[in-house]
């Protein structure tokens, strides 16, 4: 079995080997950064796809689907968007041989596809709140070297948009998109830092950006996700615009929650090992695999192993039955490395017994009667899912430390908290000692016990810091 590279040692190198042994992605097509779904990973972005319309929609949010194609004459409307997308997109200046009258951009990012047709929408305050959300396909072109899932060309995306009355529901939206993540985030087992962007580094055009941030060793940091509060910058150069209960024209306030194919590759960093990519029950593609295993002495225990398959996948569950011809050993090394949480061996012995040998891909054994198969399987991912999470919160806390002074940002082997004054010249010298980014200011709890920020630890300013994370966006 080929050996992956130490992921703490060298993270992108097993990250990379990791998601080739898993297969989860075929990266041979000849677009650089476009890279194909295999059916494993499919499956598993299918099952991501599903937690994250279930748990938006539980909110009041519905799906829509906007054209791929935006007008030049669209995008350019808002100015400080375009300025943040303008190196980035892909045009479509042709149609057959014709050139055409305006130049259409290929969507890097759904605002200015929807918010002409939301000025048609939105009438009066009966039509708000509008929320609704798409999950499609973007197109950046991105300039830096690709990886699979964490920067790529054609982005998996989900996107919700969403019109307020005014500032304060907004707030609210953006406060209800954070309890929506903190779901999804649960049933990924995936602990996260919620943190506002400091304004240098805001989402084009938005009045303030709360990013989702992880740590995947040493300072490195990965965004995978980002709400964004937009007050009136967008709503008033596309015109939406409703009739309050007086009559008076106003401006609607909007949000946007973004989340994309990148919580895969964070599922596998954070949960994955020297045997490779480990899957949360929730998202695996299969959460039970059969594997019939012949014995010297005889006796087929396939028809046994197929009666198992059965009642598990009638019971709801995403089971596979491996009768491939390959030896016990070999199917079980195949589906560790593909991050699968819980193997069922069943022999002649666990056909006679009318019981199956279960093995967590996180090495828990147990024994489960046949007669409380359901039962018995449920109890063991959930137990499985426990382990998983526990762990990764464990990595987690251990991936902040508290810095005192900017001496001790240099070289930092630990993603930085540590109070800040908020001003940009502070925060710019942060950024120079750490020789990363300020990813801004602490959201709700934070990852390690925290008691009142003190003096900003650059300019020694006491009265209101905020406690603020540095660290090495990856
Ligand atoms: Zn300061």
């Amino acid at each position: 079995m080929p050996e992956l590279p130490d992921k703490r040692e060298a993270f992108i190198d097993w990250y990379l080997a990791a998601v080739e042994l898993a297969e989860l992605t075929d990266k041979r097509y000849p677009v650089k950064g476009m890279n194909v779904w295999t059916p494993y990973g499919f499956l598993a972005r299918r099952r991501l796809d599903r937690v994250m319309e279930e748990e938006i929609e539980a909110t009041g949010s519905r799906p829509v689907e906007f054209p791929a194609l935006i007008p030049e004459t669209e995008f350019a409307k808002e100015k400080e968007h375009i300025k943040g997308f303008d190196a980035q997109v892909y045009w479509v200046t042709k149609g057959g041989a014709t050139t055409l009258d305006v130049p259409l951009v290929l969507r890097p990012t759904s605002e200015t596809a929807m918010y002409p047709i939301f000025a048609l929408w939105v009438r009066s305050h009966q039509d708000l709140p509008l929320n609704v959300y798409q999950v499609v396909n973007t197109f950046r072109y991105e300039t830096k070297t690709t990886r699979p899932f964490l920067r790529v060309r054609e982005i998996h995306f989900f996107e919700e948009h969403t019109c307020q009355l005014d500032e304060e529901r907004a707030s609210e939206r953006v406060a209800s998109n954070l309890a929506a993540f903190a779901k999804m985030a649960a049933r990924f087992q995936l602990p996260y830092l919620a943190i506002r962007r400091p304004d240098w580094d805001k989402f084009p055009g938005a009045f303030y950006s709360v990013a989702l941030d992880i740590p995947v060793g040493g300072a490195r940091t990965l965004q995978i996700g980002s709400i964004h509060h937009y007050r009136e910058n967008f709503s008033r150069p596309y015109g939406i615009q409703y009739e309050d209960p007086t009559g008076r024209s106003k401006f609607v306030h909007q949000t946007t929650f973004g989340l994309s194919e990148r919580l895969l590759g964070a599922i596998v960093a954070v949960h994955g090992d020297a045997r490779g990519v480990a899957f949360p029950a929730d998202i695996a593609p299969y959460q039970v695999v059969v594997i019939p295993v012949p014995s010297a002495k005889g006796g087929d225990p396939t028809p046994y192993a197929r009666e198992i398959e059965k009642v598990l996948r009638e019971g709801g569950l995403r089971v596979h039955l491996d009768d491939r011809a390959d030896r016990p050993g070999a199917k079980y090394y195949y589906w560790e490395s593909r991050g699968l949480p819980l193997r069922l061996e069943v022999g002649p012995r666990e056909a006679e017994a009318k019981t199956v040998s279960a093995a967590s891909r996180l090495g828990d054994k147990a024994t489960i009667p046949r007669a409380g198969l359901l039962a018995g399987v449920r109890t063991a991912l959930g137990a499985y899912d426990e382990r998983l999470g526990a762990q990764a919160r464990k990595a987690f806390a251990e991936a902040f430390a508290l810095a005192t002074s900017l001496e001790e940002l240099k070289g930092s082997t630990t993603v930085r908290l540590f109070p800040w004054c908020g001003s940009p010249e502070c925060g710019h010298r942060v950024e120079e000692a750490i020789d990363g980014a300020l990813l801004g200011t602490l959201e709700g709890a934070p990852p390690i016990p925290l008691g009142a920020p003190g003096a900003c630890i650059v300019c020694g300013r006491a009265e209101s810091t905020v406690w603020s994370a540095a660290g090495r966006p990856l």
